[in-house]
């Protein structure tokens, strides 16, 4: 919903332009302060509302709106555009909001552009969308290669960085291409999280993430959201949340609401601790494929540099085969190895374990999480180490 009182719920003191990311991720989204009423209400647990008469919202079935969700996406909002009227709507899950957008956005004869190095589950809609009489182009994220497939296109679909190869493009120069070609834009912001990178502020449509990762942060969760400024777009991405019954349940909502005060906490412990990663990790003779958007000798360091307000979480590289790979996974004693990102917890994994992405037998995804540093660095160096013997 807009920073509006539409709702009932008056907004609290939030989201101007002046305050610092600190301080809007902690006071983001709450309700104005009412003697006796918690900072932050808990969750809302209603399949139905109390509805005499005329079925007014805003407030009415369950599956159209609630008021853990109205509060969580003025939240979203507020960090994904401060000052702005944008209207972000929260879903179960990441793909939940990926294929929203694609899904209300697309009819049968027209051209999508998407990554062909993004998420592994992107593939499977694109496979839907040709199901469904949609053509579906692809192109790397690298060098902005999507440009040469836009023609005609009505949307293009960028995820940068991308997962999990670490490419970069320059959201502001497709999008510009894309809408003098007719295009809509949607943005995966999943990675850079809202204090990473603002989407609509370099020209996207949409801004998309999975909030199961670092926004959230805590590996306990899946959520997804889509921010617009555009009230129709928004309205068709509603109408399509509606109609699928992708909603979150409140206690997701809830949570993930209380996990944002701490968003520029974990958020900044990590891409400093990822940076001081890479550069230990470009230190090592069995390290190669090296990429972190943040590390000055990184391809993608000038562009990312230019619209990234932070780097991410995640470091990606190679060893010298699987079974080099899996010792280092092993040797860990504060890396979990399992999927997923942006959890407090670090992570990592073997990617090529899917089968989905194109990378080598020895890749290893790895996000940082909110460990000491000079623990986190010690136990990766004595596990490659280890690896190596
Ligand atoms: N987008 C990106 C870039 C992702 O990495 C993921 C999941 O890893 C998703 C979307 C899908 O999110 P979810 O697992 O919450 O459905």
């Amino acid at each position: 919903m807009t920073a509006d009182d539409s709702d009932g719920i008056r907004p609290g003191s939030t989201g101007g332009t002046r305050d610092g990311d600190g301080t809007r991720a902690v006071r983001a989204g709450l309700p104005e302060a009412v003697k006796n009423r918690p900072a932050l209400p808990g969750p809302a647990f209603a399949a139905h509302y109390h509805l005499p008469g005329e079925p007014d919202g805003p407030y009415t079935y369950g599956r159209d709106e609630n008021p853990t969700w109205t509060a969580l996406e003025r939240a979203i909002g507020e960090l994904e555009a401060p000052g702005e009227s944008v209207v972000t709507t929260a879903f179960a899950s990441g793909m939940a909001a990926v294929s929203a957008v694609l899904l209300s956005q697309v009819r049968a004869g027209d051209a999508v552009v998407l990554p062909d190095d993004g998420y592994q589950a992107l593939p499977l809609v694109g496979e839907q969308l040709t199901a469904y009489g949609v053509e579906v182009r692809t192109a790397p994220t690298a060098g902005d290669a999507q440009l040469s497939a836009l023609e005609g296109a009505r949307l293009l679909w960028i995820e940068t960085p991308s997962n999990p190869g670490l490419d970069v493009c320059d959201v502001r120069r497709l999008a510009d291409a894309a809408h003098a070609a007719g295009a809509l834009v949607a943005v995966d912001n999943t990675l850079a999280t809202p204090l990473g990178q603002r989407p609509l502020a370099l020209g996207a449509d949409f801004a998309v993430a999975s909030d199961t990762k670092g926004l959230t942060g805590h590996g306990d969760l899946l959520l997804g959201h889509v921010t617009c400024r555009d009230a129709e777009l928004a309205a068709g991405v509603r109408r399509w949340r509606k109609i699928v019954g992708a909603i979150p349940g409140p206690m997701e909502a809830w949570l993930a609401h209380r996990s944002l005060a701490t968003l520029q906490l974990r958020v900044d412990r990590q891409c400093a601790t990822a940076l001081e990663l890479a550069r230990t990790l470009s230190g090592r003779s069995e390290v190669t494929g090296l990429r972190y958007p943040g590390l000055e000798s990184d391809p993608s360091y000038a562009v990312a540099s230019r619209q990234m307000r932070r780097y991410g979480s995640v470091v990606s590289f190679e060893l010298p085969d699987r079974a080099f790979a899996e010792r280092f996974l092993a040797g860990l004693r504060l890396v979990d190895d399992a999927t997923s990102f942006g959890g407090v917890r670090s992570t990592a994994e073997r990617r090529g374990r899917w089968g989905g992405d194109a990378v080598s037998e020895g890749f290893v995804r790895f996000s940082v999480g909110a460990e000491d540093p000079v623990d986190l660095l010690a136990d990766v160096v004595g596990a490659l180490d280890a690896a190596a013997r």
